[in-house]
């Protein structure tokens, strides 16, 4: 289990106090300006060296994103963007950073922002954060007038903007280049890649977007050293990450911890335990929820990061871990994830805009078995359609769930088909 020492986030929590003065004293904005001395050359090799991968679900590393903005302005200005827009179904680790720790956050965005010579940076939060908002700005006053940021921030030589950006709620705009869009003042769309916004992003300008989490650790690392990071986890899954673990556990929480923890012990370590016991685990999503799901018998042993959920054909994504008893409809759960992404399907490309109301339509039949066994493997072949052949990554993250449901309990789905027939439905019909 992960020292307290080794927390990089002092007040998860919000036991303490959030303000500039708190911060402090818990360590963050200690010779800020020392790390700004060191040079953009350094402070990336540094990230680079501490192999840390970014937190927003994609999971590529962060100081070889950061190298891809260009060395020499071409007359544009380059841009750092925070993508706070955390909508993802049970993710919700974010919120606790912007809440409870709102300085790791903005001294990560000057140390960022430095290295990629951006003297101004965007943090677009999500709509309904509104707590969140106003405790952020609160911080970025403070630092404001502590001369933190702003001109010569720190008194480093170096001139920063920090700007809190709003949005109105739509799922779609924590896609990049959607947020982007919308940052923009115009239609949260994604835009077609090539070219990728370190190239043409913001008001067609060099621009990275990193994840809230993966600009917040920042800092610490640079404070600590990258090989002090590294030492957490399995080679390739470097650090500390924030686990939001949500459903029939005893106890749901937000928790730091190091990377590559057995899912047994993150649950007994924090969680309190399943509901009812290890037997009454069924299912587990293990990165938000647009991964596919793993049955419960196979979740006990395993490794939480990157690599290991990916070689089970899932993945670790935002590290959102949605926990299943057997006291869920895992149909129904799986229908209920459909009727989201076609909900918040942007419409501008043909299979996902068709398809995720498709899959929903027979998702929902499924849900009160009615349905031909047949339709199962239709089913199964439409997601096939619809992933990988979309503009961006919401036609997968619609299709994935309903891959992991077929893979992993198409006896159930049967068994509802069967028992319609026979008039003995168990399940609550979709509404
Ligand atoms: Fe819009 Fe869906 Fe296409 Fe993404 S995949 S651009 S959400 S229609």
């Amino acid at each position: 289990m992960l020292n307290d020492q080794d927390r990089i986030f002092t007040n998860i929590y919000g036991m303490h106090d959030r303000s500039l003065k708190g911060a402090q004293m818990r360590g963050h904005w200690d010779g800020t300006a020392k790390i700004l001395q060191n040079g953009r050359g350094w402070i990336i090799d540094q990230m680079k060296a501490s192999g840390l991968r970014g937190r927003g679900g994609a999971g590529f590393p962060t100081g070889l994103k950061w190298s891809f903005m260009p060395k020499e302005s071409d007359g544009r200005p380059s841009y750092l963007v925070v993508n706070a827009d955390e909508s993802e179904p049970g993710t919700c680790k974010d919120r606790e950073i912007m809440r409870h720790d709102p300085h790791t956050l903005i001294e990560g965005c000057l140390i960022a922002s430095y290295a990629m010579q951006a003297h101004a940076c965007y943090i677009y939060i999500r709509g309904e954060y509104i707590r969140e908002r106003e405790a952020l700005q609160a911080a970025i006053d403070e630092c404001y007038e502590a001369g933190l940021i702003g001109k010569n921030a720190c008194k480093s030589g170096y001139d920063f903007d920090l700007y809190l950006s709003h949005g109105a709620g739509a799922y779609i705009c924590g896609e990049e280049t959607a947020l982007l869009e919308s940052l923009e003042g115009k239609k949260g769309m994604p835009r077609m890649k090539p070219p990728f916004p370190a190239g043409a992003g913001l008001y067609g300008c060099p621009t990275t977007v990193n994840n809230v989490e993966s600009i917040a650790v920042v800092p610490t690392i640079l404070r600590r050293g990258p090989e002090w990071f590294s030492s957490f986890g399995r080679p390739n899954n470097a650090g500390t990450k924030l686990f939001a673990i949500s459903g029939h556990v005893n106890n749901p929480c937000v928790v730091e911890e190091a990377m590559s923890i057995t899912f047994e012990e993150l649950i007994e370590k924090h969680c309190g335990g399943i509901r009812g016991g290890w037997d009454n685990l069924k299912a587990v999503i293990p990165g938000g929820s647009s991964v596919p799901m793993i049955r419960g018998e196979h979740m006990r042993d395993a490794i939480m990061d990157f690599d290991y959920l990916r070689e089970q054909r899932s993945g670790l994504g935002t590290a959102a871990v949605i926990v299943m008893d057997q006291s869920t409809d895992i149909i129904k759960a799986i229908w209920r994830l459909s009727s989201f992404y076609k909900h918040e399907s942007c419409g501008q490309c043909t299979p996902c805009r068709e398809g995720t109301g498709w899959m929903m339509r027979v998702m929902d039949r499924l849900v009160r078995g009615d349905a031909e066994v047949e339709e199962i493997d239709m089913l199964l072949d439409v997601t096939k359609q619809v992933e990988g052949h979309t503009i961006c990554a919401l036609g997968d993250a619609a299709a994935w769930p309903i891959q992991g449901l077929i893979r992993n309990f198409r006896d159930e789905i049967e068994d509802r088909i069967k028992h319609k027939r026979t008039g003995k439905v168990m399940s609550v019909a979709a509404e």
